[in-house]
């Protein structure tokens, strides 16, 4: 996808603080963060909401799930975080490429 912020992010085309990496996956701090610590976990291949995934992307969610509590724990979120995972417009969602926001830290976060 040309114009989709996160692939130009996972290109290395667009800045963005990284926190993890590998062949599949990037993981980058959100820009506007939440919490202490907000990570964004994504698929490299573009998707653009969880609405759009079939039986081909039941790896990559399965691996950016598993990614969630290993990263989380290194970014020192030891007493617990949230996921979140906005989906299309009435989700919140802004930016279609789908990504696990995972936060935390500091205040205890507001019940929802
Ligand atoms: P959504 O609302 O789509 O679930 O979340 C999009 C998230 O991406 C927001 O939390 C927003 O702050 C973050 N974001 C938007 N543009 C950028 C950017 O250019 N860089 C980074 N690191 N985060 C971004
Ligand atoms: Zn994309």
């Amino acid at each position: 996808m040309d114009d989709c912020l996160f692939c130009k992010i996972a290109r290395g085309e667009l800045p963005s603080k990284k926190a993890y990496e590998d062949e599949d996956v990037l993981v980058f701090h959100d820009i506007h963060p939440i919490a202490p610590v907000h990570l964004l976990l994504i698929p490299k291949a573009h998707v653009e909401s969880l609405a759009s995934c079939a039986a081909q992307h039941q790896a990559i969610l399965g691996k950016l799930l598993l990614l969630a509590p290993k990263l989380a724990l290194e970014y020192g979120l030891d007493q617990g975080f949230r996921t979140m995972i906005n989906t299309g417009r009435g989700g919140g969602q802004e930016v279609f490429h789908l990504h696990l926001h995972v936060f935390g830290g500091g205040e205890r976060i507001p019940k929802i």
